[in-house]
């Protein structure tokens, strides 16, 4: 199953259909943002001028319908730190995060769970069952630290939810065709996975390329969510630098797409 893509008002966002709540993964498309930051750039630290990022955010909770005041937003270091967040942690944005964490995960209503990228891997996941959601930062660290299942697990120790009915969305991020690394990545994979893990790394020359797609569906699965249950967007950020940010293209002169979710 892949992703829809929906234009509201211009802002083009990419869904996915098994996620049956308000969620979106965004693209570059209808924001305020202009140069390098064209045009929803939705990072506070990247440069862009505020009061332009301030009206994205404007523009982007509109589209999806959500309380721009009830946001969860975190600071993500490549971590697998997964944080259960409630009203409490509804954020303004320009104002320093008072907690690190990579993966956000709720079971309050109402409450929009937003995580940023642009190469790395967003994976949004929805408990049907217990109502409950979570919005996941994967880079290659996050990734092979399992962070997915680790999010999935904590959404099954503090919310009771039972991961056979638990969907998963993994978003746009640089793909297996652009994804060339050192041996580190793939030895890491190996780690995590074991012999399974030799599915998604292809060696070129000296280097590999590597499927951070595969590798973060063999992690939900191994968490318990069935393979039927997870969709992955077949967007790859750096083969369309002009729909997505990239860091590898950009050179860190870029901006950030989000993933957000809410129950
Ligand atoms: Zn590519």
């Amino acid at each position: 199953m892949t992703f829809r893509e929906e234009n509201r008002g211009g802002v083009i966002l990419e869904t996915a259909p098994n996620i049956r709540v308000k969620h979106a993964f965004t693209t570059r498309y209808g924001g305020v943002s202009e140069g390098v930051w064209s045009s929803l750039n939705l990072g506070t630290t990247r440069g862009d001028v505020p009061e332009h990022v301030d009206k994205n955010y404007d523009i982007l909770c509109s589209a999806l319908e959500i309380s721009r005041e009830r946001l969860c937003f975190t600071r993500q270091v490549h971590g697998t730190v997964v944080r259960p967040v409630t009203g409490a942690d509804s954020h303004t944005l320009f104002t320093p995060i008072p907690y690190e964490a990579d993966g956000l995960i709720t079971n309050e209503p109402g409450l929009p769970l937003i995580c940023f990228a642009a190469d790395c891997v967003p994976i949004l996941l929805w408990a049907e069952d217990v109502g409950a959601v979570g919005a996941v930062h994967a880079g290659w660290k996050g990734t092979v630290g399992d962070i997915a299942g680790h999010a999935v697990r904590e959404m099954v120790r503090l919310y009771g939810a039972d991961p056979r009915k638990m969907q998963a969305a993994i978003g746009p991020h640089i793909g297996y065709c652009c994804f060339e690394t050192g041996p580190e990545i793939p030895e890491a994979v190996l780690q995590r996975l074991g012999d399974e893990g030799k599915a998604y790394i292809r060696p070129k020359g000296e280097k590999f390329h590597v499927d951070l797609t595969g590798v973060n569906r063999a992690l939900l699965m191994r968490g318990g969510v069935p393979e039927e249950n997870i969709t992955a967007s077949d967007g790859c950020t750096m083969c369309r630098p002009e729909r997505y940010w990239s860091h590898r293209v950009t050179r860190g002169e870029r901006g950030v797409q989000a993933a957000v979710i809410q129950i």
